[in-house]
């Protein structure tokens, strides 16, 4: 199969196009390098092409989907500093960037996977949150609900074109995905903690710590993409990929700080000091992730 990877220098894409490889598929990736880097793709290099182009320019993006059999649709502008600093250009490239692709993709008939995230459930603090829960969310002025708010309408478009044109969609929400190549200076806090730990300078735990999150290991998450690529099941439907195991921001900066050895302190900084004001974080976000595992069978293996 020919595969085109938007995103696919990233982190997560990385990781996908390294799997596709290893089986025998061919790639393509399309990725302006903004947070993605060449570096991650060097154990494949050689092996796929990769063209350095913004996902708003409609024509590479129509030609590149007309010559591929999938289409995987991963790149995004995100991390919560980008979307806070940078609200329009982020805006855009999550909501138009989408837009241009699911074009392209029912223009040629491709079937196509969309990424979502588990921002769009907002501030619906319901544990476990599953697919058909209600999105809770600030209001449209405030650039911090703006990643939320293009997701969602990503998924509702995609969602449409499979049921009015019968297009061959599926979505995966991620939930916090971590592991080799994700980078910390976007506001992805394990590559954070850890970077501080390994320099044994202080680890900035925002707010008080007790907020809890469920970190998936990459390499969970990519099985769970490729069992959703390849499977008619997947079609027209809605993932939760995450990890269900719950930690609180201060105990995993403790466990960082074990696991490297270091002799960093903790410090406690505010939301106000962190963010812009008007910063609004969810206390607690937790996956429910039967549906895929009922569907698919997929589950977390990496604690
Ligand atoms: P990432 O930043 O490593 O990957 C995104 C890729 O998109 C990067 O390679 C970047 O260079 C590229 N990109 C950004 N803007 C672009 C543009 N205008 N044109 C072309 N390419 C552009 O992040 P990731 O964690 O690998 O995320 C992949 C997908 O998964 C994204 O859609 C993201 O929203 C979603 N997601 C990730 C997580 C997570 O925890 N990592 C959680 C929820 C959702």
């Amino acid at each position: 199969m020919n595969y085109l990877i938007t995103g696919g220098a990233g982190f997560i894409g990385s990781h996908l196009v390294e799997k596709l490889i290893t089986r025998g598929d061919q790639v393509v990736i399309l990725d302006d390098l903004s947070t993605g880097n060449a570096k991650n793709l060097g154990t494949v290099e050689g092996k796929v092409t990769l063209h350095k182009c913004n996902i708003l320019d409609r024509s590479i993006i129509e030609k590149l989907v007309a010559e591929s059999d999938y289409v995987v649709h991963l790149a995004a502008a995100l991390g919560v500093f980008n979307i806070v600093n940078k609200p329009l250009e982020s805006l855009k490239t999550n909501l138009q960037g989408s837009e241009i692709v699911l074009e392209a993709c029912d223009k040629y008939r491709k079937p196509v996977l969309i990424a979502s995230t588990s921002e769009i459930y907002g501030k619906n603090d319901k544990v476990p949150l599953n697919e058909e829960d209600d999105r809770i969310i600030g209001h449209p002025l405030k650039s911090r609900w703006s990643y939320s708010e293009a997701k969602a309408v990503d998924e509702s478009l995609a969602y449409f074109y499979y049921l009015e044109n019968k297009l061959p969609i599926s979505i995966v929400r991620f939930f916090n995905t971590v592991g080799p190549r994700q980078v910390g200076h976007y506001g992805m806090v394990v590559p954070r903690f850890v970077n501080a730990a390994l320099r044994h300078e202080p680890l900035s735990v925002y707010g008080s710590g007790d907020q809890i999150r469920c970190f998936c290991h990459v390499d969970d998450a990519v099985r769970a993409l490729l069992l959703v690529i390849d499977s008619e099941k997947a079609i027209g439907e809605v993932f939760n990929v995450g990890n269900n195991q719950q930690i609180s921001i201060m105990e995993l900066a403790k466990k960082v700080i074990e696991l490297t050895g270091s002799t960093s302190a903790i410090e406690k900084m505010a939301y106000d000091k962190a963010y812009p004001s008007g910063f609004e974080d969810m206390q607690r976000r937790v996956p429910d992730i039967s549906k895929i595992e009922q569907v698919l069978g997929w589950k977390p293996e990496i604690n």
